[in-house]
């Protein structure tokens, strides 16, 4: 059926035939007779590779019998066989043989033990070859493998794959998912009946997702498989985004226990990537769960296995505690129950053909079968009936690499004198029995094979039963189209088919290894993936008793109001940033400031805006000015109200009445001013403190600095003549206040031209550190400068009037009123100057229209008390508890005051005599020579009164 590998010479690379021919030549002068291969005759013989055995350790090619991966796998092929020959409609007249080999779990070791398969395809020169007793050798025509089932591994398989390829030998893997497998190129006669890893790591990129984590490590064994299926969940997860890889580890082909125990330290580095792919063999896998027992980790990790890793109980056996809560996938498979009757009623009487049996007897029930079993960690022997001779014994031992067997029958050979003893012991009774997690897949890549020989002995033999001569020449390449297009319903009713590349459907089951309710652990089906994800969450158990499902993420999420500061390069790891102050969450990773008139909420996610504030009439800030104004008003109102009953007393008459109505008038609206300032703004209250602000004072003092300036004006004259100064009448003064007030009117007129009066809201006077105690200020549409105006001129009215009042202090007491008016005006100046530094101090405080505000008003009540008080309360005084002194005593002349002056003015050149300059009882008794009391009282009052 296949061709002559000498005839299809043009096809073969030379080199590479000629290492072939020389390996096969080394094998065929290496016998060795130990029962390393199953040989099962038949018209057409299919090629088998198991794991029988794991890899071995200290230059073993071979370990431990692998009994799940290996002995179940391989019954699985023998049972499938069973069936097909069985079957009267499949392969009808035909006979399906089997040639069976050890992969040992090793690439290499399986490379030259796959060179059987291709023995038949090799013209041999045998004429060198002579038996023991000179005679030549009979050589048993080596059986042609029309294709080949398996291998386990991925990089087995591959291996594999490039000899099969030259010899062109269909290859249908069962187990080999490697996604670099999919590569019909280099790959071409290779098949397989499970889905490549690119499917497998889609499944758990979506269960990483699903879970809603975002970090997570990953372990992969050395060689195609992990680290190939690690590098497609790596880009798959980079695809879909959202998810870091924490750390990227490797377990070496060689490894040691330190290794393992590496790994878990680098593991535990990044603590917080609790979820772990792990892309490994068996014996990887117990590796790393014995390291984190052994690191007292147990529960830490959330491990999500691959198919390797599956459903198995051989790998976490002794280590159930640490697998716990570990997500596992499988190709989705169903239990074959009839491969569970054919393996548990296999023993070892009927198991003959299975040179492995006895092994794997004395593994699974942990006896030996004789004393010089290999088997060392047991002294039990297994329950035998009679005797038998097994050879050079019942533990595997594979032959060196050098020395390959032989699985040539060759006649001339030393007879194996096998003598099987049955054993009582039964499987899945006497010992812990479920079906593997790939024998279904086993059972299907044997009955693809035995489809697509069937379909093409249907095409090719129309109407020959068994092998016909065209079949026997068609050659691999003509199967492997069979085998590409073959649609069958498989052993679980699950079809069977294959993609271009020779892959297999991507559906996968998705286990749980958890504690069921009587405490005993069990791989529990928790969802499935085909193309979308589906899991039964609720179904779930993690670790140490954890409800939730645990957390395997580089940072927790950011608190509301917060935003997220990514590390770089690592999108899942950040550091929280508040956004405070001003700013509110805008999105995920960014804060953003409010609007001017905005002020964040309490959780800094949006903006509302800012409360705002005017001086209220309940504050300590306004009642103490609206206390003292209102004592103010009613002592003016007083004042006045005295004044006018007792208009026409001498009292009242000689303090010049006009001039008194107006200073009382700007005094009135001094303390009326108050309210004006501290009522809420709007546009009337605005134009009012336009007004009034400055108006008051610029009244009072435009009065006081007529009259200072008048008596100075009459005294200066006196010095120089008996003739009075000009405008000195009450119209003159009223006209000369009038005028200097209209100034302040004119001023105030040209401002409400200019600017109309407004209220604004100041946000930025009460703009806060802490945002909770910002404040829009409404207020009226003033600014300091505007205030310091409006006043300016009145203080400068005061300053002038200050500077008049210092000029006529020398004048005699009872010269009117000359000294209270200096002495108000000494102290209005000193209480304007304590206004200025605190106005303008506190202008960057967040106080400032509360302090501005009252110092405003206080000053201004303060003078104007000034005021009332030094000149008018005297008066009123002496007009209510002393009317006896409110008598005309007389009218001083011109010509008296002229003298006083004079007499003023010769005194104040001996200023040391008078070091304060103030000429007092002498001048007194010049003018008035009556007593000395009286005179003080009455005098002052009278005089000037022209
Ligand atoms: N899928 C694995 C590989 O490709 C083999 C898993 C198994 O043998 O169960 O190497």
């Amino acid at each position: 059926m296949f061709p002559n590998v000498k005839g299809d010479m043009a096809c073969f690379p030379w080199r590479v035939f000629w290492i072939i021919q020389a390996l096969v030549d080394v094998t065929l002068s290496q016998e060795t007779y130990a029962p390393h291969s199953i040989r099962i005759e038949g018209d057409l013989t299919l090629g088998g590779l198991f794991p029988v055995h794991a890899r071995g350790v200290s230059g073993e090619p071979c370990g431990d019998i692998k009994k799940e991966n290996g002995i179940h796998r391989l019954e699985a092929m023998l049972y499938a066989l069973d069936q097909i020959n069985s079957d009267d409609e499949l392969l009808p007249n035909i006979t399906l043989g089997a040639r069976v080999l050890d992969t040992c779990s090793r690439d290499t070791y399986a490379l030259e033990q796959s060179l059987t398969f291709v023995q038949a395809l090799i013209q041999k020169d045998t004429s060198d070859v002579r038996c023991t007793n000179g005679e030549p050798p009979v050589f048993v025509k080596p059986e042609k493998v029309v294709g080949v089932i398996g291998a386990s591994a991925s990089s087995v398989s591959i291996m594999v794959a490039n000899i099969l390829r030259l010899f062109q030998i269909p290859q249908i893997s069962y187990a080999s998912t490697a996604p670099e497998l999919s590569d019909d190129r280099r790959y071409d006669f290779f098949s397989r009946v499970v889905p490549p890893d690119s499917f497998q790591a889609q499944a758990m990129v979506d269960i990483v997702k699903l879970m809603g984590w975002n970090y997570v490590s990953t372990v992969a064994s050395e060689g195609s498989y992990g680290e190939k299926g690690v590098e497609a969940f790596m880009q798959i997860s980079r695809e879909a985004g959202g998810i870091c890889i924490a750390q990227s580890l490797k377990i070496p082909h060689d490894h040691k226990q330190a290794d393992f125990d590496k790994i878990i330290r680098q593991l535990l580095d990044t603590s917080l990537a609790r979820a772990v792919i792990i892309f490994a063999y068996d014996e990887d896998i117990r590796g790393i769960l014995n390291a984190s027992k052994r690191a007292d980790q147990v529960g830490h990790f959330l491990w999500i296995g691959s198919d390797s890793w599956g459903a198995k109980n051989s790998t976490i056996q002794g280590l159930e505690d640490a697998a716990i809560g570990a997500v596992t996938i499988l190709p989705k498979r169903a239990t074959v129950e009839g491969f569970d009757n054919y393996f548990t009623s296999r023993t070892l009487e009927n198991n003959r053909r299975n040179v492995w049996f006895a092994e794997f007897w004395e593994e699974n029930f942990n006896c030996k079968l004789m004393s010089s079993s290999k088997k060392e960690d047991t002294s039990r022997k297994c329950t035998v009936f009679g005797l038998f001779n097994r050879g050079p014994g019942l533990r595997h031992q594979a032959p060196p690499p050098s020395t390959l067997q032989q699985p040539q029958d060759i006649i001339c050979s030393r007879g194996y004198d096998l003598g099987w003893a049955e054993g009582q012991e039964r499987i899945g009774i006497d010992s812990y029995y479920e079906q593997e997690g790939k024998v279904q897949f086993v059972i299907d890549a044997v009955y693809a094979m035995a489809h697509a020989l069937h379909n093409m002995q249907k095409d090719l033999c129309p109407d020959q039963s068994g092998v016909c001569g065209e079949m026997e020449h068609a050659g691999g390449k003509k199967l492997l189209k069979y085998i590409r297009s073959v649609s069958f319903n498989g052993s679980t009713g699950t079809s069977v088919t294959f993609n271009r590349n020779g892959d297999a459907p991507g559906r996968y089951n998705l286990f749980q290894y958890q504690m069921n309710i009587n405490s005993t652990p069990r791989y529990k089906v928790i969802g499935e993936w085909a193309e979308t994800l589906k899991l039964h969450i609720n179904e779930m158990q993690w670790p140490n008793g954890e409800m939730k499902i645990p957390i395997s993420v580089c940072s927790l999420p950011c608190k509301t109001g917060q935003r997220k500061k990514i590390v770089k390069g690592m999108p899942c790891c950040w550091h929280c940033e508040p956004c405070d102050g001003y700013q509110y969450q805008f999105d995920e990773t960014s804060c953003k400031l409010c609007a001017y008139n905005m002020r964040p909420n309490a959780n800094h996610t949006g903006c509302q805006p800012i409360p705002i504030v005017k001086l209220e009439w309940h504050s300590p800030w306004a009642i103490i000015p609206v206390f003292l104004a209102m004592l103010g008003i009613i002592a003016t109102t007083f004042v006045m109200a005295t004044f006018i009953r007792y208009n026409d007393t001498p009292i009242v008459r000689a303090s010049g009445r006009e001039l008194s109505y107006v200073l009382l008038t700007g005094i009135f609206l001094c303390y009326i001013i108050t309210f004006v300032m501290i009522a809420m703004p709007d546009i009337a209250v605005c134009s009012f403190r336009r007004i009034f602000l400055g108006l008051g004072m610029c009244i009072s003092y435009a009065a006081l600095l007529t009259k200072t300036n008048r008596i100075y004006r009459i005294f200066e004259e006196g010095k120089k003549s008996v003739t009075p100064p000009k405008l000195i009448s009450p119209t003159s003064q009223l006209a000369i206040t009038s005028s200097l007030i209209s100034v302040q009117l004119l001023g105030v007129l040209i401002w409400f031209g200019v600017d109309p009066p407004n209220t604004i809201i100041d946000y930025d006077e009460q703009k806060t550190i802490n945002p909770d105690k910002a404040r829009g200020v409404l207020k009226c549409d003033i600014t300091d400068l505007q205030i310091i105006c409006s006043l300016g001129y009145s203080i400068l009215l005061m300053v002038t009037c200050t500077i008049y009042a210092i000029k006529t202090r020398g004048v005699p007491e009872n010269f009117n009123e000359a000294k209270p008016i200096g002495f108000t005006m000494y102290t209005t100046c000193i209480v304007w100057l304590a206004f200025i530094p605190i106005f303008f101090g506190t202008a960057q405080s967040a106080e400032k229209l509360y302090i501005q505000t009252t110092t405003l008003t206080i000053s201004m009540n303060l003078s104007a008390s000034v005021a009332l008080g030094m000149l008018y309360m005297p008066k009123v005084y002496v007009i209510i508890f002393h009317p006896e002194l409110n008598v005309q005593k007389r009218k001083r002349s011109f010509k008296a005051v002229a003298t006083a002056a004079t007499m003023t003015s010769r005194l104040s050149h001996k200023p040391s005599d008078r070091p304060n300059g103030e000429a007092k009882t002498e001048l007194c008794e010049n003018v008035d020579p009556n007593s000395l009391a009286a005179k003080k009282k009455y005098v002052s009052y009278n005089d000037l009164v022209i």
